[in-house]
Order: C-alpha cells, then sequence, then structure tokens
C-alpha cells in the first residue's frame, strides 16, 4: 500500500506530493471540520512514510567498517555517505516524533492548539505542516532563540 513512499530519495518527494495533495483538497471554502479530517489522514499517512523510510534506510547508516578493503576514496565517499543518511535520518526521527505526537493530540481533542502559547495555529500553517505543534508566532520565537543560542 505504501510501497510508493519507499524511496531512496529524501522525504521531499513524498511531503511536496502531499501538499499537492491538500492544496487540491483543501480549499478554502471548506468547513473547518473537513479540513482537520484531511490533516488527520494526512497524519496517519506521514507517519507510515517517515516510518518505512527509516527503516529502509536503518542499514545504510549503520558504521562504515573500516577493516572492508576499501580504496582510499571510495572509503571517504562511504563515510561521509553514511553521514548524509545519518543527518537526514535525525530530521525524520524528529518529524516522526512531531507526527506521533500530533496525532496524540488529535485524541485528546486538543490539535491545532499550539503547545506554547496554546492559541489556534494558522490553518495555512497547519496545511503546509500538518504535524506542527507550534504556530507562526512561537516558531519563530522558537527559531530565534536557537539562532541566538548556537551564536553564543
Ligand atoms: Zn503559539
Amino acid at each position: 500500500m505504501i510501497s510508493h513512499v519507499i524511496s531512496s530519495e529524501p522525504e521531499y518527494e513524498v511531503l511536496g506530493s502531499m501538499l499537492r495533495l491538500g492544496e487540491v483538497i483543501v480549499g478554502d471554502d471548506l468547513p473547518v471540520d473537513e479540513i482537520l479530517e484531511t490533516l488527520v489522514v494526512r497524519l496517519q499517512d506521514l507517519e507510515a512514510a517517515l516510518t518505512a523510510q527509516l527503516s529502509a534506510s536503518s542499514e545504510a547508516a549503520a558504521p562504515v567498517d573500516l577493516e572492508q578493503p576499501f580504496g582510499r576514496l571510495s572509503r571517504m565517499d562511504a563515510i561521509q555517505q553514511q553521514q548524509m543518511v545519518r543527518a537526514a535520518r535525525v530530521g525524520k526521527k524528529i518529524r516522526l516524533q512531531q507526527t506521533k505526537a500530533a496525532r496524540m493530540r488529535v485524541q485528546r481533542g486538543e490539535y491545532g492548539l499550539c503547545i506554547a502559547c496554546d492559541d489556534e495555529i494558522e490553518l495555512k500553517r497547519l496545511q503546509a505542516r500538518p504535524e506542527t505543534p507550534y504556530c507562526y508566532a512561537c516558531q519563530d520565537e522558537m527559531e530565534a532563540r536557537q539562532k541566538s543560542m548556537r551564536r553564543t
């Protein structure tokens, strides 16, 4: 069922198609209930897709065996490639966590509320990233804080 989703390509492809799907389904004239329903379905799809991608890439993230008879360059290639796979996996794991947390909020009837300020998250934002836990304002604030932390 989700085989089309499992690919070595990064997740943008999946997300891109979901966003397009979202744009088609979620029109401005739809009642909020229906918009939320489509978002819940997209959360389910996203969780399945990320889970599949993570299990597909787990082997590629395994430590490079330095004892193997690689040539000098190809060993460096292998390590570099592995680092890219690992970095991508970290992003996906975070996203998967957020997706699971968002589905929990659906179950508790709290979905769509910012977990920082309790205000409603903008629908446009939910449509772009249904798993987001923050409204625009809180997200901006968080990113600004992370940047200043990195600078110090
Ligand atoms: Zn907020």
